[in-house]
């Protein structure tokens, strides 16, 4: 097997383990070097926290989430949360390019850029970036500045996009066996978890359900029902394998022309 060095890129912390950590995990487990990136700092995400004590935990969130999933080094660019969209493109697209040459990553797994129906502007923009980033990396004209500091060109060779919309889905990965650390992964996040639940019942409540099947649900106790909603979701991805869980993706290499092919 040749490792390879995979780059996770994601607009918030949960992102990359709530769409991908089953296989992330598993690539780690099959002796591939993981690096997590993640743009924002999640300081809008709570009904409950303020936006200055989010920012002050999701470095420390973040890392214990990668060390869960094997990661060997996770780096944040501490946007603000909801805000990517005002970065201007050239300058997100030349941070993700300057951390591939640096970690000279050949596999990328982020947000598609290209999916219908994405609601969240953050993750429209990392998307875009990222795919620009990772198409144009291999050529020196593109930043030259991050040449000019002693970093290489660095082609990327696999893409595996988060089939959020299920849309162009063409690959399936058995996370049978690393969903217990996909789910650990997930709890370190706490708020954005509270948030999760406390979105859920917010939305049960608009949707009128009734409130004695909600009350006994408290969203600072959220493990039994994300480990509950986790698996059920991926259990579908499972059975479509043939598996017990799974996660899918739009997956995407290098072609080459026939001549070098056939
Ligand atoms: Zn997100």
């Amino acid at each position: 097997m040749n490792k390879k060095v995979i780059l996770s890129v994601a607009a918030h912390g949960d992102d990359a383990e709530f769409m991908a950590g089953g296989t992330l995990a598993k690539l780690v487990d099959e002796g591939h070097d993981l690096y997590m990136l993640i743009a924002t700092d999640n300081d809008r995400g709570s009904y409950r926290t303020s936006a200055a004590e989010l920012k002050a935990i999701a470095r420390p969130e973040a890392e214990a989430a990668g060390k869960v999933l094997g990661a060997k080094g996770v780096f944040l660019l501490g946007y603000r949360d909801g805000d990517l969209c005002d970065v201007p493109p050239s300058v997100l697209r030349g941070q993700v390019m300057y951390t591939i040459r640096r970690l000279r990553a050949e596999v990328i797994f982020s947000w598609d850029p290209f999916a219908p129906f994405e609601n969240h502007p953050d993750h429209r923009a990392i998307a875009l970036a990222t795919s620009d980033a990772s198409s144009f990396s291999a050529l020196p004209l593109f930043h030259p500045e991050q040449l000019a500091e002693g970093l290489l060109p660095q082609r990327v060779s696999e893409w595996y996009w988060y089939s959020k919309a299920h849309w162009e889905t063409n690959k399936r990965i058995d996370i049978s066996a690393t969903i217990e650390r996909k789910i650990r992964a997930l709890y370190a996040y706490h708020c954005q978890m509270v948030l999760t639940i406390d979105d859920l019942l917010g939305d049960a409540r608009l949707m009128g359900v009734d409130e004695s099947r909600l009350a006994g649900i408290d969203a600072t106790r959220f493990e039994a029902l994300i480990d509950l909603g986790l698996r059920a979701n991926d259990a579908k991805t499972g059975a479509e394998l043939g598996c017990e869980y799974g996660e899918s993706f739009r997956h995407q290499t290098i072609e080459l022309p026939e001549i070098f092919t056939s």
